[in-house]
């Protein structure tokens, strides 16, 4: 961990959690005749940490049920993280999936929505709030960023004109992302103001913003600095946010053109990501952070010192069985 700030270190152990969330079979699956494909075993010191599909079981450090609330999401996710980055820890929250499994609905919900709100504005409030109740002579600076990644290009959202950022990394090899915009915020309103400004410079440039949002990871940054006055104590905690694009497999035969290169490169970044994750669960030594960009920028705030928590995304219907298998193995990987 670089910079002038320092971190307060952390004991190695269960640096990733893993927690499966389950969405309800929505209206088309019923329509559709699709079946619940999912149940939830559960033996004594093990209550909602499995799932089982297809006659296999998945243990994860929580299982979240279709019925569970935003709120209650909220805390099994990310409540803990924010007290971290309150601490001068990073932190990263990714949700993983296939298209349409509940991906951005756990991460960003119904911005404005008490009930419905996702992740995202919840933590937002959460820090405010903290700041707001403080007692401690402490200054905060907040600031806030948002960019996708889209064919392996870093795109500000923040900023329509830079559409090709590069990863940067600092003296210390902390990396970020070489001029994307950095937004001071003071108040919640202001950060929900500036993620619709970047959802709607995202909807802007493509023709249609579903496909578009289910091949392009996007990250939302928001980075708390405080000092303390009386003796000058400085700590810095990052949070990176991840919507990660589809991960459905797009049949080979098909695809093709850019549609083809474009799937390819989901996968590649996602198998990245992947092999970054399996490699830290492992205790490895060689992490290969450098194998996509998304990697190479959260390589500060995954592992190590950083709390990382993936949200694993996905369907019970029937239909989606075969994905929902493959999602399942990848947060299984992580463990
Ligand atoms: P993704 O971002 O993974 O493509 P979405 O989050 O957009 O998927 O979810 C697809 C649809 O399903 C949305 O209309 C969303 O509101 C709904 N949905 C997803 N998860 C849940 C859930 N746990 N409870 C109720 N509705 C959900
Ligand atoms: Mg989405």
């Amino acid at each position: 961990m670089g910079g002038e700030e320092e971190s307060p270190r952390q004991e190695a152990d269960d640096s990733i959690r893993v927690i499966c969330r389950i969405r309800p079979l929505n209206k088309s699956e019923e329509a559709a005749g699709s079946k619940f494909v999912c149940s939830f075993p559960s033996s004594r010191g093990q209550e909602d940490q499995m799932v089982s599909v297809g006659g296999k079981v998945y243990l994860f450090d929580r299982v979240i049920k279709p019925n569970s609330t935003q709120e209650k999401v909220y805390d099994i996710v990310a409540k803990d993280i924010v007290k971290d980055v309150l601490n001068g820890y990073n932190g990263t929250i990714f949700a993983y999936g296939q298209t349409s499994s509940g991906k951005t609905h756990t991460m960003e919900g119904k911005l404005g929505d008490p009930t419905y709100q996702g992740i995202i504005p919840r933590i937002v409030h959460d820090i405010f709030n903290h700041i707001y109740n403080m007692e401690e002579a402490l200054e905060f600076h907040i600031k806030v960023s948002y960019f996708e990644i889209y064919m392996d290009k870093i795109r500000d959202l923040l900023d329509v004109s830079k559409v090709n950022l590069s990863v940067h990394e600092d003296k210390n090899r902390v990396p970020s992302v070489k001029g994307a915009t950095e937004r001071f915020v003071s108040s919640p309103e202001e950060v929900f103001e500036t993620i619709e400004l970047g959802k709607s410079n995202r909807h802007v440039a493509v023709t249609n913003m579903n496909e578009h949002s289910s091949r392009s990871h996007s990250v939302f940054l928001i980075q708390v600095k405080q000092e303390n006055i009386e003796n000058q104590k400085k700590l810095l905690g990052k949070l990176y946010l991840v919507d990660l694009a589809g991960s459905e497999k797009v049949s080979k035969t098909g695809a093709e053109g850019a549609v083809l290169d474009e799937a390819k490169n989901i996968n590649k970044s996602l198998s990245a990501l992947g092999n970054v994750i399996a490699a830290l669960a492992d205790g490895k030594t060689h992490v290969p952070y450098r194998d996509s960009k998304l990697t190479r920028i959260l390589q500060e705030s995954l592992g190590g010192n950083a709390r990382t928590t993936i949200v694993i995304c996905a369907s019970p219907a029937s239909f989606n069985e075969a994905e929902t298998r493959s999602t399942l193995d990848f947060g299984k990987r992580a463990k």
